[in-house]
């Protein structure tokens, strides 16, 4: 088995043609296969203190030249300058935030990354989306910033119920003025049953889960019901207002069984003709695990089985995979377009420019949607409405020069020390490493196989 990373490259295959990207710069150089064998041969036998042959010094001096290999003092201040450039997010900006409405759900799927909220009965009120409005313009006076943000998605639980259409549409009208892009995550099913209710025009996204066709859901949602048409019925009447679209389908034994089904459901009311619908194929996560997939229904080996048992279906359809959560960011490097450049991440939350925020159903104010209950609280808005900028300020100061083992890490730029929820979830410290994928074993020998 090929080493996987040689002097600060990561090496990888394309089909029979290798290459080896520089985990610095993202430099990225095509090798032979001689070449390939021989930087191999260089690695060992530097290791071991032999000699090299003249062969053996010329390759290495020529991707030294090309600047693809980088000395040591080249590394520290290039360390350093990126250590150096790491903005302060000191105006403490909010441009994203998720109002989780309710943890109720008509569902109850099996893999649902909301299942750690349990079906619980917590739901917002009136008076809680006031007191949202209220922390957030306190906080951007504080500032002195716009009360303006990019995007207020309204999730769950499900918010489509009975109970949470007034909460919903006070939400709408409430926020009117600070975004223009509202986002509904919705299993569907009640969209046609409220659209009297609700003005769904004013959303500009949706995210929706189709699993399968109506024998797949109503295994997999512990709710023996047909919903498939009314989901349809849904993402056809919203489509009137050509919103962006999100089908999420999840990668599990059972909706790949009958995948085939599925989109020759889908194809019948023609969804795959519309640029503004996209479809993706979602792993399993379990996010209050430091595994970036969830172990309950796949390890990584299942994993990939599965999904090289599906990627010939998917094959000139528009359902894409969505990569495992911790490698999208060496994805993306791997897979830019030439000349695209590529920015050394320090932190894996978007900490720099903005901060995460989701308010939850019982009143507590969380650092992100991967949180369980208990972790993750940055203030609350229901007794108290009050951000905690201590905590907050823990979190922004989390990067890979903040914690030893990342700085020594070739991988910190493409890891950018992992997700700080999952890790004090499972750990109770966010001053840890979250390496992931970067450490396991089967997923780093077989790398190629989870990018393309
Ligand atoms: S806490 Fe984790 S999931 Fe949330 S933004 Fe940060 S890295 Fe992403
Ligand atoms: S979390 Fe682990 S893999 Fe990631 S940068 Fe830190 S030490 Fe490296």
């Amino acid at each position: 088995m090929m080493k996987r990373v040689l002097f600060n490259n990561i090496q990888y295959k394309i089909g029979d043609d290798f290459f080896i990207m520089n985990l610095y710069s993202f430099r990225r150089h095509r090798l032979s296969e001689v070449e390939s064998n021989l930087l191999q041969l260089i690695d060992n036998k530097i290791e071991q203190e032999i000699t090299l042959n003249y062969e053996e010094q010329l390759l290495l001096k020529d991707l030294e030249n090309k600047k693809q290999i980088l000395d040591q003092k080249t590394i520290s201040n290039f360390d350093l300058l990126v250590n150096s450039s790491i903005k302060v997010n000191d105006q403490m900006n909010i441009n994203n935030i998720t109002i989780n409405i309710t943890y109720e759900c008509n569902y109850n799927c099996v893999y649902c990354y909301q299942k750690k909220y349990e079906n619980r009965k917590d739901t917002l009120s009136i008076s809680d989306i006031n007191n949202i409005y209220t922390l957030l313009d306190t906080h951007f006076s504080k500032y002195n910033l716009d009360f303006k943000l990019d995007h207020i998605t309204i999730s769950g639980g499900e918010p489509l119920l009975k109970n949470q259409i007034k909460i919903l549409n006070h939400i709408l009208e409430k926020f009117k003025n600070t975004t223009n892009n509202f986002s509904l995550f919705t299993n569907g099913v009640n969209i046609i049953k409220y659209r009297k209710d609700i003005d769904f025009s004013k959303f500009s996204e949706f995210q929706i889960s189709i699993d399968g066709y109506n024998n797949i859901i109503s295994t997999i949602n512990n709710n023996n019901t047909s919903p498939f048409d009314s989901i349809i019925k849904g993402i056809d009447y919203i489509n009137q207002w050509t919103p962006e679209i999100r089908i999420i389908t999840m990668m599990s034994n059972e909706t790949i069984e009958s995948f085939d089904y599925l989109l020759e459901k889908l194809n019948i009311f023609s969804l795959f003709d519309h640029d503004n619908i996209t479809f993706k194929l979602s792993t399993i996560i379990n996010t209050t695990s430091d595994k970036s997939i969830d172990h309950d229904f796949y390890d990584y080996r299942e994993y990939l089985a599965l999904r090289e048992k599906i990627k010939p279906t998917l094959k000139g359809t528009k359902y894409q995979f969505d990569s495992i959560y911790d490698l999208s960011s060496l994805s993306f490097k791997i897979l830019r377009k030439v000349n695209d450049r590529s920015v050394n991440k320090t932190s894996k939350c978007n900490t720099a420019e903005v901060i995460p925020l989701l308010f939850g159903a019982n009143g507590k104010i969380y650092w992100c949607t991967c949180n369980d209950l208990s972790n993750g609280i940055i203030g609350e808005f229901r007794k108290n409405i009050t951000l905690n900028y201590l905590e907050i300020n823990k979190y922004l100061k989390r990067n890979v020069f903040s914690i030893d083992e990342c700085k020594k890490c070739d991988f910190k730029y493409v890891c950018s020390s992992g997700c700080p929820i999952s890790i004090i979830n499972s750990k109770g410290n966010v001053l840890v490493p979250n390496c992931g994928v970067f450490k396991e074993k089967f997923v780093m020998d077989n790398i190629e196989r989870f990018i393309f």
